[in-house]
């Protein structure tokens, strides 16, 4: 894409209402923009990045034996009666009539909702286990919006549901996705927290939150120290453009690290010792919940099964996209701007012209951008003809992962300048050098 007609409003002030980071960035990298108190437009370079990480979510999702559908934002009322969270979920909630004077609300999760469609279409034998997942806007009135998308009204979740004969199926179910979010998270360049907490208008018996570790988020952690040697050994692999994988062990042990929120942890009962404990503050970016059979009773969701009729054991499983991409700009980015992991970068390159106009860096630039573009890397060409230093203070802003520098003194050469990002480092090769080194994925020039 040509930098002149993408539409990325990029701004050199910090905007003065905007105090964390992931915030900051996000105005000034023009990704998105306010329309009303916690309600956002998408520009295009933050809905490309909005877009990737959806992508690997959704893979993942899959990988786990989860289902794709798509559910409304706007439920009946009627839904929310039935299991009784009408008049329980509070002023979060989003309540709206129709022509008809029938109630609505604007789904803030869909529990209800995916219990009456399996109500619909479920009855027999084989009817589970089963685990579908949706991604779609959701509203929920915060009394206080704020950080950016990071605590917004309108926003983008990933949210699953299982269903299962039986509780050991149910917790099966619940432990596949718990080790599939430690994979998602990891494969952006996220190393999460998986915390004990409450189950709060969800309900249910059994949840953990997914914790970014940062000190501007809004919960306050207690975990053991062995949390840092865990990441520590898979964290300073080389970044490909999959991302990072874990390992089934790393994964697991990921997962016996103790984690609480602060008014979950107990140091009575704790068995982790009080001096192997830290604290810090957390931005909660996915959600799992065990709840039993708390909707399918409520709601009626019946299946015959071989030992007589049962109600499904019931789980749902959050993840806040739009909230993600801040989490990942707060985990990724230097004085100077962002700096995408591979994974989930909006663009693969970021191709400066430093002199438009001048012939050899014209030619240089356009063989540069008509190779990537045909060996499918996704770049973002500075042809806007701005002064270079515009031109490298915007793209260390926009925190593409590759910088190909085109200037008058290489290119008469053939040669370009190959930037990586997240560390600065440079060197100069021939055009389809780079072209070679980008392909392979990896991480340092050298
Ligand atoms: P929080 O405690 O941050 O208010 P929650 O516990 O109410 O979140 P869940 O119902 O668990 O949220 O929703 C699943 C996920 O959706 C959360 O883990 C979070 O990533 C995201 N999310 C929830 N509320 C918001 C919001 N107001 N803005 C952006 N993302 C949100
Ligand atoms: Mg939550």
């Amino acid at each position: 894409m040509r930098f002149s007609g993408a539409f990325i409003p990029t701004k050199r002030d910090v905007p003065r209402d905007a105090v964390v980071i992931s915030h900051q960035l996000m105005l000034r990298a023009g990704m998105m923009s306010q329309e009303s108190a916690g309600i956002y437009t998408w520009l295009p370079f933050g809905l490309r990045a909005l877009q990737r990480i959806e992508a690997l979510i959704c893979q993942e999702q899959e990988r786990a034996g989860a289902v794709r559908l798509l559910m409304p934002t706007l439920q009946s009322a009627e839904l929310w009666q039935e299991s009784g969270r009408f008049d329980t979920y509070g002023p979060e909630m989003l309540r709206l009539q129709d022509r008809h004077q029938r109630d609505f609300v604007y789904g803030p999760t869909n529990e209800e909702m995916i219990t009456a469609l399996l109500r619909r279409y479920v009855s027999g034998a084989g009817a589970m286990p089963r685990m579908l997942y949706h991604v779609q806007w959701k509203f929920r009135d915060e009394a206080r919006p704020r950080f950016g998308v990071m605590r917004c009204r309108e926003f983008l979740m990933k949210d699953a549901y299982s269903f299962a004969q039986d509780e050991d199926e149910a917790l099966q179910m619940y432990e596949a996705m718990f080790r599939c979010y430690i994979r998602s998270f990891a494969r952006l360049g996220l190393y999460p927290l998986a915390v004990r907490a409450p189950t709060g208008p969800i309900g249910g018996d059994l949840s953990h939150e997914f914790h970014i570790l940062a000190q501007t988020g809004e919960s306050g952690l207690v975990y053991d120290k062995a949390y840092d040697k865990v990441y520590a050994n898979v964290s300073d692999q080389r970044e490909s453009r999959q991302g990072l994988i874990l390992s089934d062990d790393a994964i697991e042990r990921i997962r016996g690290v103790y984690a609480a929120t602060d008014d979950m942890h107990d140091g009575g009962t704790c068995a982790v010792a009080e001096g192997d404990l830290n604290k810090a503050r957390g931005i909660e970016v996915g959600h799992i919940f065990f709840f039993g059979t708390k909707y399918s009773r409520a709601m009626g969701l019946s299946v015959q099964g071989a030992g007589g009729t049962f109600y499904p054991q019931m789980g749902s499983y959050g993840i806040g996209l739009s909230r993600l991409v801040a989490a990942v700009i707060e985990a990724n980015h230097d004085e100077n701007g962002i700096i995408w992991p591979l994974s989930v970068a909006p663009f693969q390159v970021g191709l400066l012209n430093v002199r438009l106009g001048d012939s050899s860096c014209d030619d240089v630039a356009g063989s540069m951008y008509g190779m990537l573009e045909k060996a499918g890397i996704s770049v973002l060409y500075d042809d806007r003809g701005l002064r270079a230093g515009v031109q490298f203070a915007d793209m260390d802003l926009l925190g593409l992962p590759w910088q190909v520098i085109v200037g008058p003194k290489t290119a008469e050469k053939g040669q370009v300048e190959l930037k990586w990002r997240r560390d600065g480092t440079r060197v100069t090769v021939g055009s389809e050098e780079a072209v070679k080194r980008i392909l392979a994925g990896a991480g340092a020039v050298g």
